[in-house]
């Protein structure tokens, strides 16, 4: 472990020494690009890298090979008002994209989960494809953002 992360402790993590630097870094920076724009932040690791015999992800997931991490945000707006997972996860896929992280991360969306999150592995040189396109915010209006070109917006 190169990167010391910090808005997250070692207890967060299967075991820390063994995870990819980059990985805490983008996983870190993230959290801290939360915490200048919205209040309450907390970012929750749901699991990080895993030993093979748990058999908890498909065989060759990048969990196993100490490069991957399922998380999801919790904040509020400046209002109080908290931050619904659409939001959040334009928020994630926007950072990524502007500081061109997006290029070294594969990133999964999962709205589904109960606590909606995301899986972030480190998976370099991708040069992944991206399109702008509108969305409606919660005043109706409606608002550009880009998106990857395979990320289903729901
Ligand atoms: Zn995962």
């Amino acid at each position: 472990m190169l990167y010391t992360p910090e808005f997250f402790s070692q207890k967060e993590f299967y075991d820390i020494e063994l995870m990819n630097s980059h990985l805490l870094y983008i996983i870190d920076k993230i959290r801290s690009y939360f915490g200048y724009v919205y209040e309450h932040v907390s970012c929750v690791i749901h699991c990080s890298n895993e030993p093979p015999k748990s058999k908890v992800h498909v065989a060759g997931s990048k969990h196993y090979q100490n490069e991957a991490v399922d998380f999801h945000i919790n904040c509020k707006d400046r209002w109080g008002k908290v931050v619904e997972y659409q939001f959040v996860a334009l928020e994630v896929a926007n950072y990524l994209h502007f500081t061109t992280m997006w290029n070294d991360v594969g990133i999964g969306f999962y709205p589904e989960w109960n606590s909606p999150g995301f899986h972030l592995d480190w998976s370099p040189d991708k040069h992944r494809e991206w399109q702008a396109k509108y969305v409606e915010n919660a005043d109706g209006n409606k608002i550009q953002v880009y998106t990857p070109v395979n990320y289903i917006f729901e």
